[in-house]
């Protein structure tokens, strides 16, 4: 289905206690990357404003700690049917802001939707526990919500990161404060909208649009007590240092370098199709897709099979836009600065030809580098495109060392038939995700997401079973209500 791109410019307000609201800050315009069109503004949020939100959201969250998780339960039971009725809608709308295609747009929903689910779980799983430690005397654990906890997140999943956190943070009894990226904010309408029509009261999801300043006034707020972000290296690392410096909890999702090891002994067929869908998924603006291909001894028929299947793509159909000119341009100095640095151009997206109609758009297509130097450009920054670098390798120990090498820790992946080489990838690789013949191992649901190293600040995962104590609290209950007549050490 081809996205539908607004034809007005829609005007993009904050959600505060039920309400939209304009705020006064400086005013910043959106353009879809689809074709240029100016499809939306919004003004950003001053200090002063986040502070009377999040005010509200103190004072809602008070009675909502106090709900049973399982009436907390039906209005994110409810929450999912709408979603899913709207689902066309909202793939519309973030599509039309982030650049994705349409099926992509609507699996990233759908994932937000997966950890919506696991959520609804909460309520039958381990939310407290209890035992008589002696006679007479029991200890409990409960899950007490942390009161106002905050969200900031970046422009390449405009539905699908939110989602990661929503879901599990207001099931836990918190109010949620929600900074969507400013290159793409209306999605966040549709999902304020949405929660309101489930009944959720007033005031506890806050939606605050905004840059820098919003960003730091949340973290500022006494009373936001969690900070999650998922967003670029440098801005992670920054929001990480300025919560924790005031005490607070922060996990902080940074940037990515993935890398796929491709072994002779691999299916060309699956390394074929894995490897191009990772590096040209999303237009390769998703901290999961494969950036550097470690191509170890002759993998010449699958490089064949990847250009194949790269080259097959239709812009616009196959693959979406970059999110901003400056980011093609970008893309672009890249391309030729691997060249001068003496990579080898096995496909040029420069070449690429825009979707008719859409020319002022920012389209770059798959591109292959190969014959990279570790330790260029190409070989180590993140450059967030369809961009792949491959890097010839003589063995894998080869191949791991420059995997090592990188900064960042989200993902790598393997291809290959060996149960035990794939298993000396997996102990070898140092990142937080691995894959085994999969270009893009992101955990399904209740497995956990999350990277290590530069890839993420802060202690947890963003979603699963080891998000639940970053937005919670274990409070435990030591009890005892008669006079025991042995004594023992406890009594
Ligand atoms: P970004 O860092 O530019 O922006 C992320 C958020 O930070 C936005 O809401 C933005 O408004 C805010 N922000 C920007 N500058 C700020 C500042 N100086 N102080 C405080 N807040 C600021 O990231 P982006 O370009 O929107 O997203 C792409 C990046 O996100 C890539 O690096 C990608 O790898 C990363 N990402 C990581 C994950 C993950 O799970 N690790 C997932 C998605 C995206």
């Amino acid at each position: 289905m081809s996205v539908k791109i607004p034809s007005e410019t829609i005007e993009c307000l904050n959600f505060v206690s039920g309400e939209w609201k304009k705020p006064v800050g400086e005013l910043i315009n959106i353009h879809s990357p689809y074709n240029g069109a100016k499809i939306g503004n919004f003004h950003s949020t001053t200090t002063k404003e986040v502070n009377e939100a999040i005010e509200l959201a103190y004072v809602a969250q008070q009675s909502w700690s106090q709900t049973p998780v399982k009436e907390r339960t039906k209005i994110m039971f409810e929450f999912r049917n709408i979603l899913l009725r709207d689902l066309e809608e909202i793939t519309h709308i973030k599509c039309a802001e982030s650049g994705k295609c349409f099926d992509e747009g609507k699996a990233g929903l759908m994932k937000g939707i997966e950890v919506l689910e696991f959520a609804l779980a909460l309520q039958n799983m381990d939310l407290g526990g209890k035992l008589e430690v002696s006679r007479g005397v029991s200890c409990e654990y409960r899950r007490e919500a942390l009161g106002v906890v905050a969200n900031i997140t970046p422009f390449n999943f405009p539905a699908m990161v939110p989602m990661w956190t929503i879901p599990i943070a207001l099931t836990l009894g918190n109010a949620y404060i929600w900074k969507p990226s400013e290159k793409t904010p209306l999605t966040s309408m549709k999902i304020a909208k949405a929660l309101k029509e489930a009944g959720l009261p007033d005031g506890l999801f806050q939606v605050l649009q905004g840059t820098k300043e919003t960003v730091e006034a949340i973290i500022d707020n006494p009373h936001v007590k969690a900070v999650g972000f998922v967003g670029s290296t440098k801005i992670a690392k920054a929001v990480y240092d300025r919560g924790t410096q005031l005490g607070k909890r922060v996990l902080a999702l940074g940037g990515a370098k993935n890398h796929i090891v491709l072994l002779p002994d691999a299916s060309p067929e699956l390394a074929g199709v894995g490897i191009s869908d990772s590096f040209t998924g999303c237009a390769g603006q998703r901290c999961m897709a494969a950036s550097v291909l470690l191509a170890v001894g002759d993998v010449d028929l699958h490089i064949k099979k990847i250009l194949e299947r790269a080259s097959s793509l239709t812009l616009g159909k196959d693959m979406g836009a970059i999110i901003t000119k400056a980011q093609k341009e970008f893309l672009h100095g890249a391309i030729e600065r691997a060249e001068k640095a003496g990579a080898k151009i096995l496909l040029d997206g420069r070449k690429a030809k825009a979707p008719a109609g859409m020319e002022e758009g920012n389209w770059l297509g798959p591109t292959i580098l190969d014959h990279v130097q570790p330790g260029s450009e190409a070989s180590k920054v993140e450059l967030f495109g369809p961009i792949i670098s491959i890097i010839r390798c003589k063995d894998i120990s080869e191949a791991m060392k420059i995997e090592n090498s990188v900064e960042y820790g989200n993902a790598c992946s393997v291809f290959t038939q060996s149960g035990a080489l794939a298993e000396k990838v997996i102990r070898m690789a140092s990142t937080g995700m691995v894959g085994v013949n999969v270009g893009v191992p992101v955990p399904r649901e209740p497995f956990s997401f999350g990277g290590i190293s530069a890839s993420k600040f802060g202690h947890g995962d963003i979603t699963g079973a080891h998000s639940l104590d970053f937005w919670s609290n274990i409070k435990k209950v030591t009890m005892k209500w008669e006079k025991q007549n042995d004594n023992n050490w406890m009594s």
